[in-house]
């Protein structure tokens, strides 16, 4: 056979690495991003300074923040990176856990790997582990009795806890508001677990007032004014037109040239464009008129409201006003949405299509004053599980904080509800997972074992970590843990805000659903198994343009 014509199968320039070459690099580049995050994890977390390209700073302690703003390159980071907005798009929290918990997994791979154990041996093994753990996580989980209120907002509290700065009555206030919410548009599923939809509670903030004066509304609240003042500013028994057209005369697309030579003719003109926006108007009125009658509704007990997310010329507003029908205009279409499903309603294109069965109902529409604005505030509507939280507080850098604390607050209880169990955080359902782990390793025997107690390994780190930032001996924290778990002490964990060891932290409201706990043991696991898998890195040579 002749020899000499090289084959060339990859592109030139192709980079490429395989075997544990490629396999030390990308464990080396997931564990950098672990160890970055790592030390923002838990209540004392340390805040990170992003600077983008654009040199706009960023300070944040909060994982899925902090991965979004990086600019990663290496794609095995990147890998881990996808992990964590998985995490944080299933149920919203974890994301530093996660991975923090995958970069331990891939370091104590590492070890493996060096007493020459296959990759998919130790894939393997980490697989059992998971398993393992989920199903004694289950064991250890508490159940919730999710009409106990109050046990709901020590949940919640938890994740204000490490965030939120404001004082013991205004967070009692968003935790008992979060709550209601909640509980408020939660579906039972018929097993004992809820479906929250938290696009149902729809978080409103305005300028004025304090923390305290922030409100729960049954419905819906537009941070829009009534457009015209000769419209009234109450109506009951609202039928409600939802529309996604302006009530305005179309201008011609292209510009058309008109010739008007008298006054007449101007007239003429101005003329056709009222009766047009008057004919839009009778249309509302009269359809609106059907519907009440169909509902055998007098009309004289009952009003009509226009909510549009485009504009309403003038003319049609004092033609609405005349009608005594209330509008709002340029509403946002998720507002639009809302509405939609809370009222009954059907956001409408086109009023030419405009049908009676198509308009919304609330028991009541209303401008209120609230501050220094006016609010449309809708209530009663025919759809009790849509909500709005109306946020108060003196300026805007409060009005931002309350808002993330209470979305953090509305995701832990979505998930508590998802599946109402909970588990001790501060790292107790971690170090009592490694507990048993390393009991079921010893089953196990051989290769399998030491991978399985290298998960068990990883996990502690957890304990660790929220010790050393809360300026405690990391080690002897674990040993004394250790020991208070052997001993059957199951809750006991890190209490992070007073540098102590806690054994039982749901005393001191340390508590998490063990959705999210599953999603990190999950996701963490996943991550670092993929990484694992990974034997040959081809790179395409960067493309120079
Ligand atoms: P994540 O992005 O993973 O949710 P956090 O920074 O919110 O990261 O940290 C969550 C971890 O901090 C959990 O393990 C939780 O149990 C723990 N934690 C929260 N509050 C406390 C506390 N007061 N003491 C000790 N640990 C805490």
């Amino acid at each position: 056979m002749a020899l000499g014509v090289p084959v060339l199968v990859l592109k030139e320039g192709t980079q490429r690495v395989y075997g544990r070459e490629a396999l030390r690099n990308n464990i080396l580049a997931a564990k950098v991003l672990a160890e970055v995050l790592k030390s923002s994890l838990g209540p004392r977390g340390l805040d990170k300074m992003l600077v983008d390209s654009f040199g706009d700073v960023t300070i944040t302690n909060d994982g899925a923040t902090i991965l979004k703003e990086m600019e990663i390159q290496h794609p095995a980071a990147k890998l881990l990176v996808e992990v964590a907005k998985a995490q944080d798009a299933e149920v919203g929290d974890g994301t530093t856990s996660a991975v923090v918990l995958s970069g331990m997994l891939l370091d104590r791979a590492e070890n493996l790997l060096d007493e020459n154990i296959h990759p998919t041996t130790i894939i393997e093994g980490y697989k059992k582990a998971l398993d393992f753990a989920l199903k004694e996580l289950a064991k250890i989980a508490v159940k919730v009795d999710i009409n106990d209120r109050q046990l709901l907002k020590r949940i919640a509290s938890t994740s204000l806890y490490s965030k939120y700065v404001g004082s013991g009555a205004t967070m009692d206030k968003l935790t008992d508001m979060a709550v209601e919410a909640v509980l408020r548009v939660a579906e039972p599923k018929g097993d004992g677990t809820y479906e929250v939809r938290l696009d149902r509670i729809k978080i409103e903030k305005k300028k004025g007032g304090s923390l305290l004066d922030s409100q729960l509304v049954e419905g819906i609240v537009l941070d829009k004014e009534v457009v015209h003042p000769g419209m009234p500013k109450r109506i009951e028994n609202a039928y409600i037109v939802l529309l996604d057209a302006p009530l305005e005369v179309e201008k011609p697309e292209i510009t058309a040239k008109i010739n008007i030579t008298s006054p007449e003719q101007i007239k003429a003109f101005l003329d056709e464009e009222a009766r047009l926006l008057r004919e839009m108007v009778e249309k509302i009125y009269s359809v609106a008129v059907e519907r009440m009658k169909k509902d055998g509704v007098d009309p004289e007990k009952a009003g009509i409201v226009v909510i549009t997310q485009k504009g309403i010329d003038e003319v049609a507003q004092h033609f609405l006003a005349k009608k005594g029908i209330m509008a709002v205009r340029r509403v946002k279409r998720s507002d639009l949405e809302k509405l939609e499903y809370a009222t009954g309603g059907k956001i409408v294109s086109s009023l030419r299509d405009l049908k009676p069965e198509d308009l919304g109902f609330a028991k009541l529409v209303e401008e209120r004053k609230v501050g220094n604005d006016k609010m449309v505030f809708i209530e009663g509507c025919p759809n009790p599980k849509a909500v709005t939280i109306l946020i108060r507080g003196a300026n805007d850098m409060v009005l931002d904080e309350a808002e993330r604390s209470l979305n953090d607050a509305l995701h832990v209880l979505r998930n508590v509800l998802r599946k109402p169990m909970i588990v001790p955080g501060g790292g107790a359902v971690e170090v009592e997972l490694a507990l048993r782990l390393r009991k079921f390793a010893e089953s196990l025997g051989g290769k399998e074992q030491l991978a399985v107690e290298a998960y068990a390994d990883a996990l502690e780190e957890i304990p660790m970590v929220l010790a050393e930032s809360a300026g405690m001996d990391a080690l002897q924290a674990l040993m004394d843990l250790r020991r208070l778990h052997a001993e059957g002490k199951t809750f006991a964990g890190i209490d992070a805000i007073n540098g102590k060891i806690e054994e039982d932290m749901t005393k001191i409201n340390v508590i998490e659903p063990i959705l999210v706990k599953e999603q990190v043991l999950k996701s963490a696991t996943e991550a670092a198994t993929a990484i694992l898998k990974i034997d040959d890195v081809i790179a395409a040579a960067p493309k120079t343009e």
